[in-house]
């Protein structure tokens, strides 16, 4: 986590929250590419340039690598403001996957390969991507079916197979892989390493492009190739064999800044609908004075609200406990996940044919979402394991009831 030392006084965040709301709002909101467009890398330069001048580039890094260093506790509010343009996380540069994996380096990574890779990644300079996802029977829901391997071989490691829905991969400089370390031989293990590997290294190619739904941000979610890759001791990250341990430490703050910023999104989709109610008139009403329509506002308010409290709690969580923290990103994930969803798809409701076109931008916004239901873990793995963390709670709960009974 960012190190205490960079305090904020109450004063100090709200001038900074005040500077990236002007920011999205004045600069970037009206370079926003047409809806079912994709922004273009010169566009998205020039912001950066603008926003770094600013002060408000990369503001979950710490300091000492060129960030802004808040503390997660902080980040909601800023980055739900960032969220608002569908182009503001990449313009500020807290964007996924770049911005989970700047975490896991600034948590794990060596000092060297922090000067290396987080310090590029932090300015701008490069960008990366994370490796975790394969090609079936390979892991997706279930990260245990890995099926990538990671050999030594003469001082090195030697890294063979596939990865699928690598985000961003096709600008990276450099990819964070997941591969499997020990022992080969049995399918339960638990044991990965990860591994930081160049884009640029032999054996690496990204032959094909997914075309999924989201289209705004290029850098597209490709299928990469690892053919017998080879890399040095220095480019594991951490420790060998940690892997996933590692992918908690980056999977906690990760799905809880995705929330973040698409219920940035969400309430730019409720602003547009309020207008749209509150001028148009039907049935000799204004749609905003409808009772049909009412609940549909209500009910994103409600899901405004309810998402906004579970992100402040999960991330104060997040930040005096990581592990329990990581537990309610699970339930902060599912929630937020389905909310800015229903949120977009009242919108789109409210604006009839004109939220189905692409003369408004809220079917894109649709479409920009609709993923996050999947990746991160998606809402049935989530309620999977929330349910089976609350039946053992229970049995503990009986068990030590029983304890203490005797
Ligand atoms: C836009 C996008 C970006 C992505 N970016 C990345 C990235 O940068 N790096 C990366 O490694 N991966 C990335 N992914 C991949 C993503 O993490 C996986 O798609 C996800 O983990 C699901 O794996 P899968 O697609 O193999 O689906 P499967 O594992 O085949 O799961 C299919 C479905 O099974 C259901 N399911 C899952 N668990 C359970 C359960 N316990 N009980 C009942 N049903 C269940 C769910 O409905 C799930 O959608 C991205 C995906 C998308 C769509």
């Amino acid at each position: 986590m960012t190190t205490p030392t960079e305090h904020w006084t109450r004063e100090q965040l709200a001038d900074i929250r005040t500077r990236v709301e002007r920011f999205i709002d004045d600069i970037v909101i009206p370079q926003e590419p047409a809806p079912g467009q994709t922004l273009d890398l010169a566009t998205r330069d020039q912001l950066r340039v603008a926003a770094q001048e600013a002060g408000i580039f990369a503001p979950h890094v710490p300091q000492r690598w060129g960030g802004l260093g808040l503390p997660i506790s902080h980040w909601p509010e800023i980055f739900e403001a960032v969220g608002r343009s569908p182009i503001g996380p990449v313009v500020l540069n807290c964007m996924a996957p770049d911005e989970g994996n700047m975490h896991m380096l600034s948590e794990i990574a060596t000092e060297e390969q922090k000067r290396k890779y987080l310090s590029p990644l932090a300015s701008g300079e490069t960008s990366s991507c994370f490796g975790m996802t394969e090609p079936h029977p390979g892991a997706g829901s279930d990260p245990s079916q890995l099926q990538t391997l990671a050999r030594r071989e003469a001082g090195q490691w030697v890294i063979h197979g596939e990865k699928r829905y690598s985000s961003g991969a096709n600008h990276a400089g450099f990819m964070i892989v997941m591969a499997k370390t020990e022992p080969h031989d049995d399918p339960a293990s638990a044991g990965a390493t990860m591994f930081i590997v160049s884009m640029d290294a032999p054996g690496v190619s990204v032959p094909r492009q997914i075309d999924t739904i989201d289209r705004t941000i290029g850098g597209g979610h490709p299928h990469v190739v690892l053919d017998e890759v080879r890399v040095e001791e220095d480019d594991v990250l951490g420790e060998p064999h940690q892997g996933f341990r590692y992918a908690q430490v980056r999977l906690g703050p990760a799905r809880l800044t995705h929330c973040m910023r698409w219920l940035g999104l969400a309430t730019r989709a409720q602003e547009i609908a309020l207008q749209r109610a509150n001028e148009r008139e039907i049935f000799d009403a204004k749609l905003s004075e409808q009772g049909i329509a009412q609940v549909m506002i209500a009910d994103s308010e409600i899901d405004i609200e309810t998402s906004r409290s579970i992100i402040a709690r999960t991330a104060r969580l997040l930040e005096d406990d990581p592990r329990a923290g990581s537990r309610l990103s699970s339930i902060a994930k599912v929630h937020c996940s389905e909310a800015v969803h229903r949120i977009i798809d009242r919108a789109v409701q409210l604006c009839g044919g004109d939220g189905v076109s692409m003369d408004l931008p809220l079917a894109q916004y649709l479409n920009e979402v609709r993923p996050f239901r999947i990746y991160d873990g998606s809402s049935e793995t989530h309620r999977w394991a929330i349910a089976r963390r609350a039946a053992h709670r229970q049995r503990q709960n009986a068990m030590h009831a029983v304890g203490t009974d005797q």
